[in-house]
């Protein structure tokens, strides 16, 4: 077996058995296929052990990355290959260009990044390094240009008659904000998955998040994120506590080669409307003259290391706790 067939084994019997585990005490109601069976968190289909063998002829399991793997993410779950790969095409596209836009327009040294450099009433396509200093090397390959423009930039500058001064633009990415929400929104819930597996989430209740996430250009019900609040010691998961906004928090952490961005996103638990959320949220802040809109936020860690596959009490102690509304989660 290889490495890979193996890593996608080991995955697959975690989620499999968490989900017998919580049919057989009740806990969801949904008939299950097969002896063994994984249900792809996007679209609810059930796979079988033997669908760990790439088949496209079929629709077959693959490892997911969260966040994506050009981001730095990890191989945390498993979703089949219809979902991973349209949402790899359709929205981690953007997210992934969104924060090279980012790191381009502050030149990194040692980073490099395509160009066109207008002149006169045209233009050449070019790729600059930077050497750090300030100093930008500037490369105009023969393939990336028509010969005779390229002549003609080239002779302009030798005789100085383009003049000291050039203009330049980054080439235009492919982002839509829309498809940057939708790949942190699927972020969040990918992670929710690897850490709760399928202790709420098969909830009817996330058809509408699954949705935005299959349905790339549907509209986005305003979930809850920030960029900046958090530090990257502080990435991982908690629940948040106060009183009327019960949710999860996932803090996740998007490398680039020369870049970290930390993103705080809520996932709520049903029966609570995104936006019903954010208001919540909000109107906790308290706002005083003078002072910002600020929450201090509740968050009790329950015990990290409590084994939500296997051990039932421990998934009686969360599942609980979700469905009272005040009390709060037992502190370790
Ligand atoms: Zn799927």
């Amino acid at each position: 077996m290889s490495n890979r067939l193996k890593a996608r084994t080991k995955l697959f019997e975690k989620f499999s058995n968490q989900l017998h585990l919580l049919k057989n005490e009740g806990i969801i109601d949904i008939e299950l296929k097969y002896d063994e069976t994984y249900i792809c968190q996007i679209c609810l289909k059930q796979f079988e052990k033997s669908d760990l063998i790439s088949d496209k002829s079929k629709n077959f399991l693959t490892e997911e990355d969260s966040p994506p793997a050009k981001l730095n993410g990890s191989r945390i779950a498993l979703t089949c290959y219809v979902c991973n790969s349209k949402a790899g095409h359709t929205i981690d596209h953007h997210l992934i260009n969104r924060l090279k836009e980012i790191d381009d327009s502050k030149y990194y040294n040692g980073s490099n990044q395509r160009i066109r450099v207008e002149f006169e009433d045209t233009h050449v396509n070019s790729e600059i390094t930077s050497q750090g200093d300030g100093i930008l090397k500037v490369l105009h390959r023969i393939e990336n240009n028509n010969p005779n423009t390229l002549e003609k930039f080239i002779y302009g500058l030798k005789n100085k008659s383009l003049g000291e001064i050039l203009t330049f633009h980054p080439k235009k990415k492919k982002i839509e904000n829309l498809k940057v929400d939708k790949a942190l929104l699927k972020t969040n819930y990918i992670i929710s998955f690897a850490k709760f597996g399928y202790l709420f989430l098969l909830d009817d209740y996330y058809n509408e998040i699954r949705k935005e996430i299959t349905e790339p250009d549907s509209d986005t019900s305003g979930h809850l994120m920030v960029n900046n609040q958090f530090t990257s010691e502080q990435t991982g998961t908690y629940y948040i506590c106060n009183y009327n906004v019960k949710s999860i928090l996932n803090v996740f952490s998007l490398k680039t080669d020369y870049s970290e961005t930390i993103i705080g996103a809520l996932l709520p638990f049903p029966n609570m409307a995104p936006n019903e959320l954010r208001r919540n949220l909000t109107s906790q802040g308290r706002k005083l003259p003078g002072e910002k809109v600020g929450v201090t936020i509740d968050t009790r860690t329950y015990d990290p290391k409590a084994d939500l596959f296997s051990d039932i009490d421990e998934i009686n102690k969360v599942l609980n706790w979700i469905k009272r509304t005040t009390t709060p989660l037992h502190r370790k």
